[in-house]
């Protein structure tokens, strides 16, 4: 079991805990990040020897959690965790690093959080696993030097670019997780299917893939949606038809955005004219804050082309002005 000295609880709901890959084998898609961290993990593990530091960076819902959580599991070390956005001073920090058992893994979920003071405190122990504290107040006040058992840090963060160099370059391991294709979502929701006890064809589970914007932990939710609906609606089985009538309901699209999403792209055409348009000038038309839209909204629909980034804001794009049905001639010309 975790040790969760803050009492966060990144995992989730205890419903999560059924769906998510409890072993790096079970892990789909990532193929590239899955093979690299797998060497690190068995050259680790047959030279017995601490893994380097691992930091995991990416939109939310790809899989950086669940990485962090199988790989302590493949080298059968403990894990702990905690999260950047709780940890605001170094005395915070104090107690996860002097439980880390030899070799164990620290998982700290939004890195970027972290403040600089708990940053620069870092530093040494994960170079040389030493911190300075400082024992007494005042002039009586003195630092001490405590050595650490080695032990591993990964990191999760949403935006890498957020990082200080120096913390960034701490980390021997650097990966970028990546939306997933069709074909990686489609799998996922036949497994998860499986696991949710839950018949389902293959095009019903495609539907739901091509819905999910690459995303594993919308995928989930989505799969969770259309089983409820087809166990009041349709008997249970998750057919194509069931699929689209569930997903209709929630108002997702053919390219799987959701009402945010379109919202969204609806600001820039109508509010902005087409863009390109500021991202805190979009989050206050929207009444969202500039964190969410930046790491939740905005890396799929760059990513599909829907929206472009420009150094003056964001633009609809040909593909997105055709997405929510309108020419973009229209718009230039009022
Ligand atoms: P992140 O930490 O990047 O926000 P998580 O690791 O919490 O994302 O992933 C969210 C959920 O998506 C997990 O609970 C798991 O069920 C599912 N998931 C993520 N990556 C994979 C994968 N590679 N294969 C199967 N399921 C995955």
């Amino acid at each position: 079991e975790p040790d969760e000295p803050s009492g966060y609880t990144p995992l989730g709901r205890e419903d999560d805990q059924v769906l998510r890959p409890q072993r790096m084998e079970d892990m789909v898609g990532q193929r590239e990040v899955y093979e690299r961290l797998m060497i690190a993990v068995d050259a680790a593990r047959i030279r017995q020897e601490t893994l380097g530091h691992i930091l995991l960076d990416g939109p939310p819902g790809l899989g950086k959690t669940t990485f962090a959580t199988c790989i302590p599991r493949a080298l059968d070390v403990p894990l702990q965790i905690a999260s950047g956005a709780a940890l605001s001073a170094p005395k915070d920090l104090l107690p996860y690093l002097t439980n880390a058992q030899e070799g164990s893994v620290l998982f700290i979920d939004e890195i970027h959080r972290l403040p600089k003071a708990v940053e620069e405190f870092m530093y040494p122990a994960m170079e040389d696993f030493r911190i300075d504290i400082t024992l007494g107040e005042g002039v009586s006040a003195r630092t001490v030097n405590m050595a650490l058992r080695p032990f591993t840090i990964i990191g999760a963060t949403t935006r890498s670019g957020l990082l200080s160099a120096p913390l960034r370059d701490r980390f021997q391991v650097r990966e970028h997780l990546d939306f997933y294709s069709h074909e990686e979502l489609t799998e996922i929701t036949r497994r998860n299917a499986r696991k949710l006890r839950v018949e389902i064809d293959d095009e019903a589970a495609l539907k739901i893939a091509i819905c999910s914007r690459g995303t594993p932990r919308i995928t989930n939710n989505r799969l969770r949606w259309v089983r409820d609906y087809a166990t009041t609606k349709a008997a249970g089985k998750i057919t194509l038809p069931v699929a689209e009538a569930a997903l209709g309901m929630l108002g997702v699209d053919p390219l799987g955005l959701d009402p945010q999403d379109r919202k969204y792209m609806e600001t820039i055409l109508r509010v902005f004219h087409g863009g390109p348009a500021g991202v805190e000038a979009i989050a206050h038309t929207l009444n969202l804050a500039v964190d969410t839209l930046t790491d939740e909204v905005e890396p799929f629909l760059l990513r599909s082309e829907l929206v472009v980034r420009t150094p003056r804001g964001r633009k609809l794009t040909a593909k997105g002005y055709e997405h929510l049905g309108v020419s973009p001639d229209a718009v230039i010309n009022g």
